[in-house]
């Protein structure tokens, strides 16, 4: 597995190098919304301990730090009231997965229909 890089964009928002529009924040996790949003909701939830992706965190995180991500990613889906229209949560992975930001992150996505999950283009 990739080595975390301490320089990735996500890290130094964690160390408050650069600035983030912050939506929620506990002793686990960061949500912030994203610079580019897809959707009229595009928030970035993730974790404040060094994992590079969703493997890496599924294997190395501890009970309490997934359960406090996926908490906090259900607590700010509620807070945005998305659950009841539905709302989408990607977290692209490695290179396959066009993951451009080696710190796990799950976008959630909401705020109006989202289509198909991919391009048809892009499909299988
Ligand atoms: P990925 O492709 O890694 O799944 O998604 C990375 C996301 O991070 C993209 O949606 C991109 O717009 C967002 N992003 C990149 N740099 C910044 C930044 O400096 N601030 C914020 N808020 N989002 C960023």
């Amino acid at each position: 597995m990739t080595s975390y890089d301490d320089n990735n964009i996500f890290a130094k928002i964690l160390r408050g190098d650069i600035p983030n529009d912050t939506v929620y924040e506990d002793d686990h996790v960061l949500a912030f919304n994203d610079i580019s949003p897809q959707a009229p909701v595009h928030i970035l939830v993730i974790p404040k301990g060094k994992y590079v992706s969703v493997a890496d965190f599924g294997a190395q995180g501890s009970a309490e730090e997934i359960a406090a991500f996926w908490r906090a990613v259900a607590q700010i889906a509620a807070d945005k009231d998305l659950p009841s229209a539905g709302f989408r949560t990607i977290a692209n992975t490695g290179i396959n997965g066009g993951q451009e930001v080696p710190h796990f992150h799950v976008h959630l996505l909401g705020g109006k229909k989202l289509g198909p999950m991919l391009a048809r283009s892009e499909a299988a």
